[in-house]
């Protein structure tokens, strides 16, 4: 099984800076998420969406909206031949302490009791923050910084706890990273490439 994980905002679709995409008009594709999404399909790879979602635990839009800003994006997506195989959200806020916002491994865990365990290191995680990361790390999984979110620079990861395998511009090169094992000359090497 070919797994990519992948987090919603700053990969597939915009980041909103000290805000929330409360609701479908507010959701827009980056640039290149589509093609990005589209090398993984046609690669064979499982699409899943891992993605924290407090907004619906603030009470900033409705657990209504987010499952409408979803069915959309999937249909969109299916327009476009694309099929995401799940979708995950953890809808709670930090205070809520619970044990699926990411960096915490309930969402992945969750996927591991649904469908079986698999190839960790076989198994990809993209994301824009150091959230992402660290889930991925912590599960084994091998991890894809993309450069077209909350994260802007390679400088901001120098003091994170968990590095990145992989650092992308954005979601179609990481794609490329995955299906290729070709980096292009961005692999992050300051840490812990093969
Ligand atoms: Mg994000
Ligand atoms: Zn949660």
């Amino acid at each position: 099984m070919k797994l990519a994980f992948l987090d919603r905002d700053g990969v597939i679709s915009i980041f909103t800076p000290n805000d929330y995409i409360k609701k479908w008009d507010e959701f827009q594709f980056l640039p290149s998420a589509i093609e990005g999404l589209r090398i993984l399909a046609q690669d064979g790879f499982k699409i899943i969406i891992i993605s924290n979602q407090a907004g619906v635990g603030r009470k900033v839009f409705s657990e209504k909206d987010l499952q409408d800003t979803t069915e959309r994006m999937l249909s969109e997506l299916k327009r476009n031949g694309i099929e995401i195989f799940k979708v995950y959200y953890c809808i709670h806020t930090p205070e809520d302490n619970c044990n699926c916002r990411k960096p915490k491994t309930g969402m992945l865990e969750r996927f591991i009791s649904e469908y079986g365990d698999f190839e960790r290191e076989r198994a990809f995680f993209v994301g824009d923050s150091d959230v992402d990361i660290e889930i991925g790390a912590r599960m084994g999984l091998k991890t894809i910084l993309v450069l077209s979110g909350k994260t802007k620079s390679i400088e901001e990861v120098e003091k994170w706890n968990y590095k990145p395998d992989f650092i992308a511009s954005d979601l179609k090169e990481a794609a490329e990273i995955i299906v290729t094992g070709r980096t292009n000359g961005q692999e992050n090497k300051s840490c812990c490439l093969e």
